[in-house]
Formats: structure tokens, C-alpha cells, sequence
């Protein structure tokens, strides 16, 4: 039982931790620069620093969420903010939607482990590198619909149990 309290207490702890040390939380809590496109109470909006093409930017739930896969029926709502967020930024930054690619890490290749959706445009000025590393769907990075699919499914699976 002792053990059980205690790797619980560990547990948390180490939530805790990895939050004051995320670099994304730190730039979220402006206490590290990182540069802000767009903010509001719920996602973040900053530039890329490895740029993939000429925009390049990553949209984070202001909450740490450690990366897509642990994404709950219950953050769905977040969930759906983060993407509708898509639109504010191409809108903001002038992008064109249908050459703009989104999407999410798929683990264990996350690069930052806080969640953050990658919007890069336009697609044709990426490098070949740059079209492998966010290549749609691929073992290592995944698109929002399927990301939202799979949150659909998980919550039938949910009402079921
Ligand atoms: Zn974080
Ligand atoms: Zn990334």
C-alpha cells in the first residue's frame, strides 16, 4: 500500500516537474521567449524554430498535455479548439489553406513532450526532409482528422464500457 501511495506521490511529482521544466510551458508562461503569434485562454501559437518551409508554426494547448496519444474523450473540446485555431492562422498569417500542411507527432517520435500541432505552408517549399519528417499519416505523424477519429472511437468505447 506504502509503495502503492509513494509511486503515486512520485508520479505526480514528476508531472509536476516536467511542466516547470517544458519549454513550451515556459514560453506559454512567457517565462522563456519564444514567439507568439496568437493567444488566448485555452492554445498558444508560436513559430517554429527549425522553420520547414516558409511558415511554420505550432499550436499548443496552454495545458500540458504530454503528446496526442494521451488526448481523452474529455479534452475534446480542447481538442477541437486547437484545430479550429487552423483557420485564426491562416487567416492571421495569409496562408493558402489547401497548400498548408497540418498535423499531429505520433509517439514515441515527439520532438517536445507538450503537445503541439505543426501548421507548415506552403507544402511546396518544404524540403524532401522536411516532406518526410511530417509526411500525413505516416507511422510518425498524423493528420487532425485521424487524430479526431480516434477520439471519436475512444469515447464509444467509453459509452460502451
Ligand atoms: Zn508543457
Ligand atoms: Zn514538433
Amino acid at each position: 500500500m506504502l509503495f502503492i501511495i509513494v509511486q503515486f506521490m512520485n508520479n505526480k511529482v514528476s508531472i509536476r516537474e516536467e511542466q516547470e521544466q517544458c519549454i513550451f510551458c515556459k514560453i506559454i508562461r512567457n517565462e522563456s521567449p519564444g514567439e507568439k503569434i496568437y493567444e488566448d485562454e485555452d492554445v498558444t501559437c508560436i513559430k517554429d524554430i527549425y522553420p520547414a518551409s516558409t511558415h511554420h508554426y505550432l499550436i499548443l494547448p496552454n495545458r500540458h498535455i504530454r503528446n496526442a496519444k494521451e488526448l481523452r474523450p474529455s479534452d475534446k473540446e480542447l481538442y477541437d479548439k486547437i484545430v479550429a485555431t487552423i483557420q485564426i492562422i491562416v487567416d492571421k498569417q495569409g496562408l493558402d489553406i489547401n497548400s498548408t500542411r497540418t498535423g499531429f507527432h505520433w509517439p514515441p517520435f515527439n520532438t517536445v513532450h507538450h503537445l503541439h500541432l505543426h501548421v507548415i505552408s506552403p507544402v511546396e517549399n518544404m524540403s524532401l526532409v522536411g516532406q518526410m519528417k511530417f509526411k500525413l499519416n505516416s507511422p510518425w505523424f498524423v493528420s487532425t482528422d485521424y487524430m479526431r477519429s480516434r477520439l471519436e472511437e475512444k469515447n464509444e468505447w467509453c459509452n460502451v464500457v
